[in-house]
This record gives structure tokens, sequence and C-alpha cells, in this order.
């Protein structure tokens, strides 16, 4: 676990708001060779990062990665966000909707308040994948373990060169 909170604690470091003009480009449908998909309204930081020595870079889910999300949520049962919400922030909170339609991603099944809430602002740390039409949500702590979603490109080639 303590593991995972360095995790948590590096990645929230890294995030850095977009400047304005970079939002319009947000939620696009993008084709990835068999899937379409797109960062949802709900997430909390999107599509677009800003990299401290590169700037503003697109996140981008190959072909594979979706794959694996769609296999991993196959079975997995479809629910509201409120009951997501409910969950983490212990609160029980009417459904204001009922509509369920997201898959949640969490094949190591941890508990999502520590999976997924902010440890001093409380926001969710999610990202919001729609593919296919299909809505899921994928908490940044597997975007970045599993490396679901791409980050900067530039720091990704340097790494692969130290490696
Ligand atoms: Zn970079």
């Amino acid at each position: 676990m303590l593991e995972f909170y360095l995790l948590l604690m590096d990645l929230l470091n890294s995030i850095n708001l977009p400047s304005p003009p970079l939002r319009e480009y947000v939620n696009l449908n993008r084709p990835s060779g068999k899937h379409t998909y797109n960062f949802g309204m709900m997430s909390g930081f999107s599509e677009i990062r800003e990299c401290e020595k590169h700037g503003d870079y697109l996140r981008k889910v190959t072909d594979g990665n979706l794959d694996k999300i769609i296999n991993t949520c196959k079975n997995t049962e479809k629910v509201s966000w409120t009951s997501i919400t409910n969950l983490i922030y212990k609160e029980k909170k009417e459904n204001d909707n009922g509509v369920k339609d997201i898959k949640l991603y969490n094949p190591e099944n941890h508990p999502l308040d520590e999976l997924m809430l902010h440890p001093e602002n409380k926001s969710l740390l999610f990202d919001e994948l729609v593919i296919n039409g299909e809505k899921y949500w994928i908490p940044f702590y597997y975007s970045v373990a599993e490396k679901l979603i791409s980050e900067c490109p530039k720091c990704e080639k340097k790494n692969n060169k130290s490696s």
C-alpha cells in the first residue's frame, strides 16, 4: 500500500492544468484502429496535460489498451455515478437520474475511497473514457501503474532510451 501511495503522490505532483486554448481540442472522438474513444466530460483533468519540461501534450490510448479495458470490464456491472461517489464519500445521496451507464475499471479491487479520492482536496482521481459509445471510469492509479493512457511522449522517449 505504501508503494501505491507514493505512486499516487508522484502522479498528483505531475499534474498541471492545461492552458485554456488547448481545451478546445478536448473531447473529440478519436478513431484508434478498430475502436473509437474520447475523454468524457466527467473527467477531472482529461485529455491534455502539461509537462513541466515539454509543455502541453495530448494523452492517448492505444488499441491494445482499449482492448484491455474493454476485456477487463466485460463482466463488470454498470453502475450510476452517484453510486460510485456515495461509496467514496460515504454518503447516501439519492441517485438523481438512476442511469447505470458506467463501468469502473478496478481489476485489483482496491477500496474506492483509497483509490480515487485526492487525500488533500478530496477531488476524484479518474479519467472518463467513452469507448465505442460505452462509458468507462479509469482511476488515475491504473492509468499510471498499467500505462493505460500515454503521458508526455517526449519524456517517454527519453525514459525508453535510458532504460
Ligand atoms: Zn515531458
